[in-house]
């Protein structure tokens, strides 16, 4: 079932019409569907309950993909537990009622400030991703008296096949521990009286559209964890990240079913907990992001269509050279002719476009235009580059809509900046 479709004409996000969200809070905004939400939830929850027994198998939304207060929420009341990346994205999952006891806590460079702040809030597991984290860890720990529970994320050196910029399990990349050295490193977490080292995390890449990467992934891992246990170290975790790919224009997928089938096979007897951390894919294709073209400008070479919603709002086609397909939110007649244009925003930069190349129905100043799969990566990266305020986030859940983070308004942006005290009072 599709949550965003047109009805008499008119795109819905189930059953709320976009143009009258936006002739509500005004454009742009992001609209996320409560429905895709839970719908996506419950692929997850139905592909873990054969996994269940005999040991635990738990799903820690990746909360960065999209940090809003009213979608953690959402997951919450499903069973969701958090896997977070800051102390501010911490203190958003504690404030949206997620326990404590289930965050993860992921992130290649954490500061002993931060790590403090989690252990004293209980978190319930801390991914460590170098010796120097493992000794700062030990460290705190020791100070505020805690035993941290910690997993060592390893590098599994295996090519997710995505975007340069969202593949993480390469040993080029920043992330995790070569797995060559993770022995290593256990050792020396396993000599720290202040951790509990429980197992083994990974998170090869993002927007992954092949289970192999996965397959082989698990594999490395799997020989790492009895190397590990054959060295004295008792591993009961093993965390597989996230990174399962969504529809932005016509991927193929796996379903969930034959990601957790995988998984299932591939961890058979190994007698680890497991914890799956999805970001984009529970969120991704439940969110849209709604714009209004303010002018059409006809080159020689093609036409731009000139939106209010900008790169500021949604770098990913800029960032990640990413496709999103963009709807007319007022139907086109099956049989308009289309013209080849551009949809870019007003900001002062050549890479500020939403789309190049795309053949579109012609659009009108006014007209309403959705941008389709923009849940993940979206609002959580917007800024407001050019004095834009950030765009609205709605929530809809059947007929009902509201409004979960306002716009700011250009007096609330410029009362949070000060003068220098040695500069004059600007004259009113
Ligand atoms: C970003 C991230 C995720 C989520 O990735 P998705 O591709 O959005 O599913 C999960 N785990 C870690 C450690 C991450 O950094």
């Amino acid at each position: 079932m599709s949550f965003f479709a047109y009805r008499n004409g008119e795109m819905h996000a189930e059953g709320v019409a976009l143009a009258s969200v936006a002739a509500q809070v005004g454009t742009p905004f992001y609209c996320y569907s409560a429905g895709a939400l839970r719908a996506a939830w419950k692929e997850f929850a139905d592909g873990i309950k054969g996994m269940n027994a005999p040991h635990k198998v738990g799903v820690c939304y990746a909360m960065k993909a999209n940090s809003s207060l009213a979608v953690i929420r959402l997951f919450g009341e499903l069973g969701a537990g958090a896997d977070i990346v800051s102390v501010g994205e911490m203190r958003r999952a504690l404030a949206a009622g997620i326990p404590a006891a289930n965050i993860v806590y992921s992130g290649v460079g954490k500061k002993a400030s931060e790590l403090m702040e989690a252990l004293q809030a209980g978190v319930g597991q801390i991914n460590v991703e170098s010796s120097a984290e493992i000794e700062t860890l030990n460290a705190v720990a020791g100070q505020v008296g805690a035993k941290a529970v910690v997993t060592i994320r390893v590098n599994p050196d295996v090519d997710a096949g995505t975007h340069a910029k969202i593949t993480t399990g390469r040993k080029e990349n920043k992330f995790g521990i070569d797995i060559d050295l993770a022995r290593e490193a256990f050792a020396l977490a396993g000599r720290q009286p202040n951790l509990r080292v429980a197992g083994v995390a990974m998170h090869i890449g993002s927007q992954l559209t092949s289970l192999e990467p996965y397959r082989a992934a698990i594999v490395r891992v799997r020989e790492l964890i009895g190397q590990l246990r054959t060295d004295g170290h008792h591993i009961d975790r093993f965390d597989l990240g996230g990174g399962l790919g969504i529809v932005y224009s016509d991927e193929k997928l796996p379903s969930i079913a034959d990601f957790m089938a995988v998984v299932a096979r591939e961890t058979k007897g190994l007698g680890c907990e497991l914890t799956f951390e999805p970001g984009r894919r529970l969120v991704g294709e439940a969110g849209v992001l709604v714009g209004e073209v303010i002018l059409v400008k006809p080159g020689s070479a093609k036409t731009f269509i000139i939106v209010d919603a900008a790169m500021n709002d949604l770098i990913r086609p800029t960032l990640y050279e990413a496709w999103h397909d963009i709807l007319p939110v007022h139907q086109p007649r099956p049989d308009a002719a289309t013209i080849r244009c551009d949809i870019v925003g007003p900001i002062c930069e050549s890479g500020d476009f939403l789309a190049q190349n795309r053949d579109m129905a012609p659009l009108a100043a006014g007209d309403l235009v959705m941008i389709r799969s923009a849940g993940a990566y979206g609002a959580v990266m917007a800024s407001s580059y050019n004095s834009r305020p950030l765009a609205p986030e709605v929530m809809v859940d059947g007929t009902r809509f509201a409004v979960t983070r306002p716009r700011p308004t250009v007096d609330e942006m410029l009362q949070a900046e000060r003068f220098p005290p040695w500069m004059e009072p600007v004259k009113a």
